[in-house]
């Protein structure tokens, strides 16, 4: 049996730049993955078959499911013929901002590719990545990296030290596709620095960087779900040098210089929310 951990992202910045004719939006994104993990376990099968299991109940189960399209890629790309299990013991919270499913597709690229002994490259993975989902080729990655295009163009930035990083979610799942749907590119007034989080990633300075944070969905979410933008006043609130919704939420996280600060962040927001975790870039 072999194991494969899944990382969860967060979006340090995100902005449109504008709709492109395709009607995707062009992003320019800085994304982090956290050490907070799905873990996967794959176990060939006698037979033909892809089964997965989870012990997130709610989740499917099917080709709907991000690392069954990863597994069937891979084998249709490869003429493999052989028979999978996939547990995936799922830690990521859900429709979240977090890339999950994404994380989860590109964990299962890595651990087949070692599993069937395929010898790809991580470039290579990332093309196949890229076909799933537009997250999936950073999630193939991970570490910090800047995303273009649909999001699936990476160019990958040298390591981070590794920050703590408190990420609370409010009790509501949001879809990404209706957020994007109700963004005016055209109407945005305060687009992030994209060079400048970058310049304040290589200072490794937790105030620089907080300062830095951005991210052009927040205003479309807050509308949406006032309780997000009111647990973001929370968190600040409660100490946090800087706060930000990852992608189109509802997750909010703030970045924090000493473990200790981070633990009381996180232990004042637990009266507020149940779903509160601790961890750091990775
Ligand atoms: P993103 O930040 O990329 O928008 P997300 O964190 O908001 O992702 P996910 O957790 O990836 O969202 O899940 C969104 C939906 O995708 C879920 O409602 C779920 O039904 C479906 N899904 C498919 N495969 C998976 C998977 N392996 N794990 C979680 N959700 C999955």
């Amino acid at each position: 049996m072999l194991t494969e951990k899944a990382q969860a992202k967060i979006n340090l910045t995100l902005d449109v730049l504008h709709k492109r004719p395709d009607g995707y939006h062009e992003v320019e994104m800085v994304m982090q993955t956290v050490d907070l993990s799905d873990h996967l376990q794959f176990q060939e099968r006698a037979d033909a078959e892809i089964v997965l299991t989870c012990t997130a109940p709610y989740i499917p189960l099917d080709q709907r499911n991000l690392v069954y399209q990863a597994a069937h890629l891979m084998r249709e790309t490869y003429g493999i013929e052989k028979g999978i299990h996939i547990h995936i013991e799922k830690r990521i919270p859900v429709a979240a901002g977090l890339a999950g499913g994404s994380s989860d597709a590109a964990a299962t690229l890595r651990g087949l590719n070692r599993l069937w002994k395929l010898g790809l490259s991580l470039d290579e993975l990332a093309v196949l990545g890229a076909k799933i989902g537009s997250d999936v080729p950073f999630c193939i990655y991970g570490g910090t990296a800047i995303a273009r295009g649909r999001g699936e163009q990476i160019e990958r930035l040298p390591s981070v030290s590794p920050t703590w990083v408190v990420l609370v979610k409010p009790p509501i799942a949001v879809s990404t596709a209706d957020v994007y749907g109700r963004l005016r590119a055209d109407e945005i007034e305060h687009h992030p620095d994209t060079a400048g989080m970058v310049h304040a990633l290589t200072t490794g300075d937790v105030k620089q960087i907080s300062a830095g944070l951005g991210n052009v969905l927040e205003n479309v979410t807050f509308a949406m779900y006032p309780e997000v933008e009111r647990l973001k006043q929370q968190l600040l609130k409660f100490g946090a040098q800087g706060a930000l919704m990852s992608g189109s939420g509802p997750t909010l996280f703030a970045l924090v210089e000493r473990e200790q600060k981070a633990v009381r962040i996180c232990n004042a927001l637990r009266g507020f929310s149940r779903e509160v975790y601790l961890c750091r870039f990775f």
